[in-house]
């Protein structure tokens, strides 16, 4: 995961895109383009569970969430850029009815969310418990980038100088969307 606020930004620019993309009511539009936000996040929820397990019920010191098989198969899942192109091409299929706006809203915050990943995901420490991109597919991109938001697989962090400056560009971009 790259920082909730970074991909919370990537979300709100989605929602600011797709809402060009799209005819969208007026009356409409915040609610989707808060869906688009939603799916920006999504993909990292099913660490929430974990998460509160290994803090706040077991009180844990370590500086990482236990990463077991099902949080990894959940992950795999949730970050699978395929899933997200799926889902996104059902919305095309079923535009212009309500279901295909949530789908496409939700769709494209969420394949935003696993790119982004796959960008800032590249440090050999963590590549144990990184995800896959490609799920169900048996093979995984190949890592070609080399920058690393994470001090720790599953923790939040302060965010880097670079990532507070991508966040303005983003919001920036948002504003005159
Ligand atoms: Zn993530």
């Amino acid at each position: 995961m790259a920082h909730p606020l970074t991909h919370t930004t990537v979300g709100l620019v989605i929602a600011g895109g797709v809402s060009h993309l799209t005819a969208i009511p007026e009356n409409f539009l915040i609610c989707v383009q808060m869906i688009a936000v939603f799916g920006s996040i999504a993909p990292d929820m099913v660490m929430i569970f974990p998460f509160v397990r290994d803090f706040v019920i077991r009180r844990k010191t370590t500086i990482s969430i236990e990463e077991t098989k099902l949080l990894s198969v959940l992950k795999a899942i949730s970050h699978s850029i395929i899933v997200w192109c799926i889902l996104i091409t059902i919305g095309f299929i079923l535009y212009p009815t309500v279901l295909s706006m949530y789908l496409l809203f939700f769709g494209f915050g969420g394949l935003f969310h696993s790119i982004l990943d796959y960008f800032m995901h590249n440090s050999k420490e963590y590549e144990a418990t990184d995800q896959p991109y490609l799920w169900p597919v048996p093979f995984d991109l190949p890592k070609i980038f080399s920058c690393d938001y994470r001090v720790g697989a599953g923790v939040l962090g302060l965010m880097k100088l670079w990532e507070v400056l991508l966040c303005m560009a983003l919001i920036y971009v948002f504003a005159i969307l």
